[in-house]
């Protein structure tokens, strides 16, 4: 049953490869609203072409595509996941080929979206249609869920799965949106850290002053904010805001014996990314940081003058951008109370 399955794909091989390309020809970048439309009326007219109940469903930002296929009522449901928008391609000049110009190189196509998401969902609709040219039906029932703002935070997706709960009803949830392991094995991701990102923001004077006229004299909200979060994750590596790492439900036993069992990443990552070693605390194996521990991540940090040469201000302004990787039980909304009380004890004018 299966050869039958990948004789077609092997015979199709090139011509697979060609329609994805032309896939990702088409540019749908959520952040500058260009093409959106177009692609989601693609998508939706290809579904439509494989038998499925296809449409666009309209939120107050980019539409989502929804397209179903019913086998039986009595087998079980898989919902496939992906989004069809893509990051703007900016800085344009790091691109070899050009973004919206897919090419072949090194045996990989190189183009924006082949990567996340659109190479994978494209191969997804492929087995789906190859299923279908192969057997003339689906094993399950199916319901393919194409979002248009993944790349912008998906700010319609809660209110979109609240809405039409009853559509989405499913046994089984795929998301396809995630890298290829280096191996090139396949790999199933059981599920990722959530995430709660916030900015702190500490305000001085009414307007940027002089350092010699009034260093010493009118705060600094650079500091303000450097002291801050000096209080908020220790030299060794440990958050320390109260109530972000006491609740952490530890690993279980079976957990821990399934990670054993994972190839040693560690070594390939440093070299890719060039570092000796690993972020604090120094003492834990690399998946478990991974899996099992909440991070605090400084994004970025900006006020004052970061311009060539040097300028005497002493700003009245500093923001750090921040995110906490969160792990069970943790919620966005317990680590923001949790990081608001940190704040309003140790700097409550930021
Ligand atoms: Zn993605």
């Amino acid at each position: 049953m299966n050869k039958a399955l990948f004789d077609h794909i092997d015979t199709n091989a090139d011509e697979f490869v060609a329609r994805v390309m032309d896939y990702v020809r088409h540019p749908s970048i959520s952040a500058h609203d260009i093409g959106i439309r177009a692609v989601a009326g693609m998508l939706v007219r290809h579904l439509e072409g494989l038998g499925f109940e296809a449409g666009l469903v309209e939120t107050p930002g980019h539409p989502f595509v929804l397209g179903r296929f019913d086998v039986d009522p009595a087998r079980p449901t898989v919902l496939l996941y992906g989004h069809y928008d893509v990051q703007p391609p900016d800085p344009l000049e790091a691109w070899i080929s050009p973004p919206f110009e897919p090419a072949l190189r090194d045996g990989r196509i190189w183009a924006r979206g082949i990567g996340d998401n659109k190479g994978q969902h494209f191969a997804q609709l492929l087995a789906i249609e190859t299923h279908l040219k192969v057997h003339g039906t689906l094993p399950c029932n199916v319901i393919f869920l194409l979002e248009g703002e993944e790349e912008i935070g998906s700010p319609q997706i809660a209110n979109f799965v609240k809405q039409n709960a009853d559509r989405l009803q499913a046994d089984l949830v795929v998301t396809s949106d995630g890298p290829l392991h280096e191996s090139g094995q396949p790999v199933i991701t059981f599920g990722v850290r959530g995430v709660a990102s916030f900015d702190l923001l500490a305000k001085g004077a009414s307007r940027d002053v002089h350092s010699g006229n009034f260093g010493g004299v009118v705060p600094n909200p650079i500091w303000t904010l450097v002291q801050l979060l000096a209080t908020m994750k220790d030299a060794d590596g440990n958050i320390t805001v109260e109530g972000i790492t006491e609740p952490v439900i530890p690993a279980t036993n079976l957990e821990r014996e399934v990670i054993s069992r994972l190839p040693d990443d560690e070594t390939a990552v440093k070299a890719d990314l060039a570092i000796d070693e690993l972020d604090g605390p120094r003492d834990r194996p690399y998946w478990d940081r991974l899996m099992f521990h909440p991070t605090l991540t400084i994004n970025g940090i900006s006020g004052g003058y970061n311009g060539p040469g040097s300028k005497t201000v002493l700003p009245n302004q500093a923001i750090a951008k921040c995110d906490i990787r969160l792990v069970e039980p943790l919620t966005p909304d317990y680590v923001f109370e949790r990081v608001e009380a940190h704040v309003a004890r140790f700097a409550p004018e930021v």
